[in-house]
């Protein structure tokens, strides 16, 4: 007897699926492929890693070391599997990404409590469930999602601007305002990188010679939308704008209109925009700046712009298919639709982005499937853990510009007397949420 579906054999839905077994219930695991393709994997394996094979950093002072000791603290099959499958990469979990698959596949096959399907699943079934189809849900499913959340609440989009640490903006070259000020609310909220000419045509040129990731063929397929080969007007990435004339980005992204450097009482030449990105402002994102640049290459030019030559990358902008569901609306912090209890989603589908995240959301969603059908109370993780604080964020975010979140200090709550040396700041926070952590855990009835 089948007590509960995971639906997709990827990073959350294996880690669900295990999870849930290894608690008693009876799991049926649908997975798609090789019956259909998403374009971007590449094999019939579970658990495939689509494209770095890099779980981040082991380093306990880093966003990903803490989400990572967190995971292995709950004995998560995809952190002890990567840790078996790992390759020497420094201070990175780096995996042997073929070994990883197949251990991961083989672990699922042979769980006693998991069967696995290999079908595509075209509705939200009407039975306890986890959907954790993934970035790429296959699109006759994507519909019945979006008829469950609402028509508005399935988003589609295709590219996303990086995301930067606030302390590493030089405040001495920015300023703090909002277009036509006294029409857009709070100055605060913007923080303006002001360029002369010759920095500007400097910027340019660096973006056009920058190098891009290179697009699959489906990736390509749906950026064209309607007219082949097109992108879609609406997310063009700043470098495709800056291949349409020397001065078009000075008119779009970068038009300094109704902005005066109070430094100068002028307006610049051009201005790159930030804006702020989380409530406490330790986050700030780069308005209209998607981007299809490899990261190393983001780096490299974006520290080009004023006031971000020492800038800390939170999260880097890309371009690819992503659908996911307008969490802070439709879930629950205990990853259930806020409208049906024995519905949860898990993985990227919920906007948590990153192989760990996915999988840290998988674990929970697979914790606490196990606790509604045994009727215990379910875990909502204290913020002051990864895990938590990634629910937290995906669940109470401003819906009106909710995009995809990594794991990161930034979404943390501040420390109560945060140290000023900024990696004995992150060993504060590593600290705080191992502790937390435990205590969580310690409480909860046997
Ligand atoms: C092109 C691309 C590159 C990425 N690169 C990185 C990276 O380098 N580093 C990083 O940290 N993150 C990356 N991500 C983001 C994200 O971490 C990964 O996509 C991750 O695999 C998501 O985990 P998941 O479990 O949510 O989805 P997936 O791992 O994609 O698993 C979902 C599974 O569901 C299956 N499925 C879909 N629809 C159905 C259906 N209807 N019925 C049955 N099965 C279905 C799919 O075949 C898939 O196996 C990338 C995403 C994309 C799209």
């Amino acid at each position: 007897m089948t007590d509960i579906i995971v639906i997709g054999g990827g990073l959350a839905g294996c880690e669900a699926a295990w999870q849930a077994a290894q608690n008693g219930l009876n799991v049926r695991l649908y997975e798609m492929r090789p019956k259909v393709e998403t374009g971007a994997h590449k094999s019939a394996k579970l658990a495939e890693l689509v494209c770095s094979n890099s779980l981040g950093s082991k380093l306990s002072d880093r966003a990903s070391g803490i989400l990572k000791n967190e995971l292995s603290y709950l004995n998560s099959l995809l952190i002890n599997v990567a840790e078996e499958c790992s390759l020497p990469a420094g201070n990175a979990l780096a995996v042997d990404r073929e070994l990883f698959s197949k251990r991961i596949t083989e672990a699922i096959t042979d769980h006693p409590r998991i069967e696995l399907v290999r079908e595509e699943v075209t509705s939200i079934p009407d039975a306890p469930v986890i959907v954790a189809s993934g970035p790429l849900t296959s699109p006759v499913l994507s519909k019945a999602i979006q008829a469950f959340t609402g028509e508005d609440s399935l988003y589609f989009f295709d590219a996303i601007s990086p995301i930067i640490a606030a302390d590493g903006i030089e405040s001495d070259s920015v300023f703090t305002a909002s277009r036509y000020q006294f029409s857009e609310g709070n100055n605060t909220d913007y923080i303006n990188c002001p360029f002369d000419e010759q920095q500007y045509y400097q910027f340019v040129q660096a973006l056009l010679t920058a190098e891009r990731l290179p697009l699959n063929k489906l990736e390509t397929d749906i950026l064209s939308g309607v007219n082949a080969g097109h992108y879609f007007e609406g997310c063009l990435p700043v470098e495709v704008i800056a291949e349409r004339g020397p001065d078009t980005l000075a008119f779009g992204p970068m038009r300094p209109v109704g902005l005066k450097d109070p430094r100068t009482g002028k307006r610049p030449f051009a201005v790159v925009q930030l804006r702020r990105d989380n409530l406490i402002g330790s986050m700030y994102n780069l308005v209209g700046f998607q981007t299809n640049l490899k990261y190393l290459e983001q780096k490299r030019v974006f520290r080009m712009i004023p006031g971000l030559e020492r800038a800390e990358f939170m999260r880097y902008g890309q371009m690819h298919r992503n659908t996911f569901i307008a969490s802070p609306k439709v879930l629950k912090p205990t990853l259930q639709a806020v409208s049906r209890d024995d519905l949860f989603f898990a993985g990227q589908i919920t906007g948590v982005e990153g192989y760990l995240g996915n999988i840290a959301t998988g674990l929970l969603a697979g914790l606490n499937i196990e606790r509604l059908l045994n009727k215990k109370p379910l875990l909502t993780f204290p913020t002051e853990t990864m895990l938590g604080s990634l629910c937290h964020y995906i669940t109470h975010a401003d819906l009106k510009d909710f995009q995809p979140m990594k794991s990161n200090l930034g979404i943390l709550p501040a420390l109560p007397n945060p140290p000023r040396d900024k990696r004995e700041r992150a060993a504060a926070y590593s600290v705080r949420s191992s502790r937390s952590l435990e205590g969580f855990l310690s409480l909860l009835p046997a």
